[in-house]
Order: structure tokens, then sequence, then C-alpha cells
């Protein structure tokens, strides 16, 4: 009997914890739903609908698919006329509609982004309201030392950047390292800051600190200063303060020359009597001056035809031409290399000309465009009564530079 209870008791145990274990299976571990936030709202609340704009959608044509009621719109367009230009929305523009979660699919929130980093908001949730929000934007300083390795785009990616700082690069650097020759064994360092919209979007480099590029052994040092604090423009110092050499120069004649005719879309031609497009700047000077190249290149093509006379083109990167009309005499020859302020040419008067002249004409990716529009680098020598600030501003930066460039070539 003894035996036999404790037999019975070892079963109901036995029973009493596959009751227990199978009471823990039933009771579901119900792991709440992640909260997800957007444009300020938990969209976990909301039947979300992401669209972009169609052609032909305006903020009314979207409100009235929504079953609001045309009383119910007509406020909602009232309230929010002063705060969100309706009629700037875009197509193909992101936008997205919160509408309640039960059947009724209310719409409770329209979010209409405006660019990469801004977004509206029509919040229907309690009154109305209507505001803009910018998303966050960070700031990510970096310093980079590399060697050449393929092109400059190719060598940056290698090391991890952006290759769109390439363009600053070159831009800083275009007339004193030719980027088509660039070889292994060039190097550079390079401080810069990259900007990032809510800390994952890459939206361009922001600024550029200071750099430095070895070419054929000779190291230039490039650091941006403001010699007005207040103003927006700045240009590009050595670690002397010397200014960086322009790109291109402000004209083609050295001297002794009047701007007579400037980029139109629409003046009267003196010679053909009627209006049309001047898609050039004309510098009037006596006949025989010397015609200069703006900048180092390649002679792409000299010629004549009946409306540009005798005529130059050179080829100063894969987005620069210049050309130069009207010469009485060419001096150069196709495929010859030139460099910024060669005397290519001279005044003339040949093809549709009333006078001697010199027709400049810019070429920005086979397109021709007015060069004093253009931001090119343009720089200005620094004064002497700002050289102490930019001493006090660059030392630091170039320290910084070089201490992180030795590291990286163990130099
Ligand atoms: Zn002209």
């Amino acid at each position: 009997m003894k035996r036999l209870s404790s037999l019975l008791l070892l079963l109901i145990l036995v029973v009493a914890c596959n009751e227990k274990e199978e009471k823990k299976e039933v009771v579901p571990i119900k792991k709440p739903d992640p909260i997800i936030m957007e444009f300020g709202f938990k969209l976990n609340d909301y039947d979300v609908v992401r669209d972009t704009i169609d052609r032909g959608d305006t903020f009314g044509s979207i409100l009235a698919q929504q079953n609001l009621g045309e009383n119910k719109e007509h406020e909602i367009t009232e309230k929010v006329r002063d705060s969100f230009n309706l009629r700037n929305i875009r197509v193909g523009k992101a936008y997205t509609m919160l509408r309640s979660k039960d059947s009724a699919k209310v719409l409770k929130a329209f979010i209409y982004k405006a660019d990469i980093s801004h977004y509206y908001v029509v919040d229907l949730n309690d009154s109305i309201r209507a505001y803009k929000k910018q998303l966050p934007i960070t700031i990510k300083r970096r310093t980079i030392a590399t060697e050449i390795d393929g092109s400059l785009s190719a060598t940056l990616s290698n090391a991890g950047v952006q290759p769109s700082l390439a363009q600053n690069l070159a831009d800083i650097y275009a007339y004193s390292v030719d980027f088509f020759k660039i070889q292994k064994g060039d190097r550079f360092a390079v401080t810069f800051n990259e900007k990032y919209i809510s800390d994952t979007i890459y939206a361009g480099v922001e600024s550029l600190e200071a750099s430095f590029f070895i070419h054929k052994g000779k190291k230039i040092y490039a650091f941006p200063f403001k010699q007005d604090p207040n103003a927006r423009r700045f240009d590009y110092y050595d670690e002397e303060g010397k200014v960086l050499k322009n790109m291109f120069l402000k004209a083609p004649l050295k001297f002794g020359y009047r701007i007579s005719s400037k980029f139109s879309k629409n003046r009267f031609h003196p010679v053909q009597k009627r209006f049309k497009a001047h898609k050039g700047t004309d510098y009037a000077a006596a006949t025989g001056t010397p015609i200069v190249t703006t900048a180092s290149g390649v002679v792409e093509r000299t010629g004549y035809t009946a409306g540009n006379g005798n005529y130059v083109k050179v080829k100063h990167s894969a987005t620069y031409s210049t050309q130069y009309l009207h010469m009485s005499k060419i001096l150069v020859r196709n495929g010859q290399r030139v460099t910024q302020g060669e005397t290519i040419g001279k005044v003339g008067s040949t093809g549709l000309a009333t006078g001697p002249h010199v027709c400049y004409r810019f070429w920005k990716n086979g397109v021709q465009v007015d060069p004093l529009a253009q931001k090119l680098p343009n720089s200005i020598p620094m004064l002497a009564k700002f050289k102490p600030r930019f001493m006090q501003e660059m030392t630091p930066l170039k320290k910084e530079l070089d201490s992180i460039a030795a590291i990286k070539f163990k130099d």
C-alpha cells in the first residue's frame, strides 16, 4: 500500500509537472511591436499610405479622395494656406498619409517631402495645423591622406570617401595640378566636412578646411580663408598666405581692351541687323593685339568659317573649352599644348565683324555659357593686414593635416 501510494504520488507529480509545462506553453510571450516614429508621429497608430505626386495631382485632389466631405476639405485648404504653399507640390515628390486604423480610414495627417531634408505636415489629429520641419543635419569632419591609384575619384572611393570630393579638389588645384597627368606616387591629404541628414543620408561635401596635393614631387597646400569674415566669398591660400592661381584668366587680352558686347540671349546683331543670341563676350582692341588662352590645355580646333572668321578652340578639361573668334592671324596648330596666358593669335575682324575685336566663347559641358556669370575660381591676393589672422587660423589645421599624413605615409 505504501509502495502504491508513493507510486501514485510520483504519478501525480509527473502529471502536475506536465500540466505546469503545458500551461507555460499556452501563455503566449507576446513581444510588443517595435515603435516606429517618423515625421514626429507614431506610425503604429495609423494606417500608413505612401505615394508620390502624379502629374495632375493637387493637394485638393488628393484630399478629395479621402472621403472627408467638401466642407472639411475646404476648411483644411483654407487653414493651411498660410503655412503650406499648396501650389508648390511637384510631380515625383513623395508624400505620406496617416489614416485611422479602423474601417473608416479617416485622414489624420498628410506629410509632403519637399526635398531631401525638409517636409511639410498637415496634422488633422486635433485642430487643423500645418507646419514645416527640417530633418536633423549632422556634419562629420574627416581627414584622409592617400596616394593616387587610378583617377582621383577612384582613389577617393578606395579611401572610403564619396567621389564627389574629387570636384572640390579639382576646382582648388585646377591651375596647379594637371589632373589628366596625375600618377602613382602623387599624394594628397584633405580635411573636410560631410553633411548627413538624419545621420545616415549622405548629402554632399559641406566644406573643405585644409588640403595638400603632392604632384611631381611638389607639395601644394590650400586653405580656404575669408578676408572679409562677414562675406560669403573665400579664396584658397597656401601655407604662406599666397593665393592659389585661377584656372581661368579674366579676359583673353592682357591689356588695352574694353568689353564691347556681353553674352546675351537676345541682342541686335550689328552686321545681320536682326535680334539673335550672342553667345560670347566681345573684347574690342587694335588689330594685331595678342590674344591669349585664358587657361592651359590642348588646341582642339583651328580654322575659318564665314561667321567666326579665323578661330581657335582650346580644350582645358573634360568640362571646359574656350574659343576665340575673328583673328587676323592664328598662331597655334591643332593638338598643340598651350599654357595659360600664352599667345594663340592676333586680334582682327575676319568673319562677321564690324571692327577689330575678339569674340570670346566659353563652353561648359558642350554648352556655351557666360564666363562672367560662372562661379569660377577667381582669387584675390591677401591684404597684409589679414595675414596674422590667416596664420592663426591656418597653423593648427596644417599641423593636424601633416601629422595624419605622416602616420599614413610613415615619413
Ligand atoms: Zn561676339
